[in-house]
């Protein structure tokens, strides 16, 4: 059994309740570790610490080369120990093996990518009126509150951790209190790495108290959200106080485009990708697929031929092509939006129920589900699902497609499919989204920023615009002359 605890101003300690949380394996039911359920007062403590190494200057004025060598070696450690990490997260998320094993591997990078950015030239000098010289530095924002969802715990926390460490903030961190396995991994290397004490703390336990009080306390300088639109609302709100900076990565209902002239086998390869890759439960996911009038039929028969093929089962087979959803609770409202459908109207083309046959009864697992027949207004076609639910909508020229694709009150992602180059630019440039794809769908890199229009969030993570979000800039201006300014003639 794993027993998981806080790490605060460099100690492991249970929280001050002495309360522990039952985390669950999904694929299972089956308890596979107890953690700390921290509260408002563990959350002071991790802020506090986190004030007070941030005020001492040990990190945010530690040369930039050093706090790089800092993120190469907890990289290092990671790459050391990614087999057992990849597992432990498929434990706690459920996940198959072979996407927490890339999980882990892009969080190695995302460590090394930032140690990189460090040490690379930073500020400007502008030639502005004799004989003033200006320049403008980044400096770190102070405190910063990481908090994440339960989808990829570890990379949502390494896309965060890396740019704010190395930026020189000091860090108060909460997991999803449905998935804090790995945090614990992730912690002890960088307690081993010799991270000073109070510069990277961790809290778990719930969003109403820990988060609530990151995202409200004075002391922290900027919350890093990644979760749901209306958590990100709650999270406004409570940073409103201090006039927090804020950057919130949150939900959406992204369209992948089909055109009767894309590559017809690579469009179904990805449209089955883009829902079925983390069993829909990925922000970006393509969980609308809109697609051309006189390839309809034939597209939609063969898509759901194939996505009645997947392999569900747990992710720590190596069969297995998808795994179960995260929680009892999830998977409830997961099928709660699949009755909404049938009663909506739209038409059950394939899946639909929960897999209880062959050892799967106890797990929570969905069958590959897809809808037709959907009519714009339905809340399966606007509401994020997050799930193994594909809705299909479908369109009759580019300017439809275009049309149907941005109703929506998100803007994260989308995908076109058409061999037609113009159009596909044509088309990427008119939608409404942060991050899109021309004749793939999902691919995400380090390098390039990650983030959504709309009500998909604020602000941007990953690339140098990640690393930015974790400044403040600020401007300098330097007399080359130095006289009295003869304003005031007394
Ligand atoms: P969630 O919003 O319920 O929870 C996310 C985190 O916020 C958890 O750690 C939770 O404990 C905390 N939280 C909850 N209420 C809070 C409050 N009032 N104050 C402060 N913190 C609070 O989301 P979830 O169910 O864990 O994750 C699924 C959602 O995350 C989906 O909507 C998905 O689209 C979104 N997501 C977005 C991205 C992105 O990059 N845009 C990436 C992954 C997931």
């Amino acid at each position: 059994m794993i027993y998981l605890q806080n790490f605060i101003n460099g100690k492991w300690i249970d929280a001050e309740s002495k309360e522990s949380r039952e985390i669950l394996n999904p694929a299972t039911g089956e308890v596979i570790a107890h953690a700390a359920d921290g509260d408002v007062a563990d959350a002071q403590a991790a802020i506090g610490a986190a004030r007070k190494a941030f005020d001492s200057g040990d990190w945010s004025e530690l040369a930039a080369t050093d706090r790089a060598a800092y993120l190469y070696k907890i990289a290092d450690k990671l790459e050391e120990n990614a087999e057992e990490i990849s597992r432990l997260e498929t434990l706690d998320n459920g996940k198959p093996l072979r996407e927490t094993q890339f999980d882990v591997a892009d969080a190695v990078a995302c460590f090394r990518y930032y140690a990189g950015m460090v040490s690379k030239p930073d500020g400007i000098t502008y030639q502005v009126s004799d004989p003033m010289q200006a320049m403008v530095v980044r400096e770190p924002v102070g405190v910063c509150g990481l908090i994440v969802p339960w989808n990829y715990p570890l990379l949502m926390a390494v896309w965060k951790i890396a740019p704010a460490l190395a930026a020189g903030n000091t860090i108060v961190f909460k997991p999803s209190e449905i998935t804090p396995v790995t945090a614990k991994w992730l912690f002890e290397i960088i307690e081993q790495v010799g991270v000073p004490a109070g510069v990277a703390n961790m809290v778990m336990g719930p969003g109403k108290t820990v988060g609530n009080e990151i995202a409200e306390s004075h002391d922290v300088d900027k919350v890093s959200f990644t979760g749901g639109t209306a958590t990100g609302r709650n999270i406004m709100k409570a940073a409103a106080g201090n006039i927090k900076k804020i950057s919130l990565e949150l939900g959406g209902k992204s369209p992948n485009i089909i055109f009767a002239d894309a590559d017809f086998e690579a469009a179904v390869d990805y449209a089955l990708f883009g829902i079925y890759a983390g069993a829909g439960q990925v922000c970006s996911a393509g969980s609308r697929l809109l697609v051309e009038d006189s390839i309809y039929d034939r597209f939609v028969e063969e898509l759901a031929d194939r996505a009645q093929k997947i392999r569900v089962g747990p992710g720590n087979d190596p069969e297995t092509e998808m795994g179960p959803l995260v929680s009892r609770e999830h998977m409830e409202k997961v099928l709660g939006y699949i009755e909404i459908g049938k009663e909506e109207g739209a038409k059950l083309l394939c899946g639909g129920r929960q897999l209880k046959e062959n050892g799967l009864e106890k797990g929570y697992f969905v069958e590959p589900t897809i809808f037709v027949d959907t009519k714009p207004d339905m809340r399966i076609v606007r509401e994020e699902i997050f799930g193994p639910v594909l809705v299909i909508q479908r369109f009759k020229d580019e300017a439809d497609a275009v049309r149907l694709a941005n109703d929506t009150d998100y803007g994260l992602a989308a995908g076109v499919f058409t061999n037609d180059g113009a159009k596909a630019m044509r088309v990427i440039k008119k939608i409404r989204a942060g991050i899109t794809w021309i004749n793939c769908y999902h691919p995400t890199y380090n390098e390039a920023p990650w983030g959504g229009y709309k009500q998909s969030g604020i602000g941007r993570g990953l690339g140098t615009y990640g690393y930015e979000e974790f400044t403040e800039v600020k401007q300098i201006n330097i007399n080359l002359e130095v006289e009295p300014t003869g304003w005031f003639s007394n």
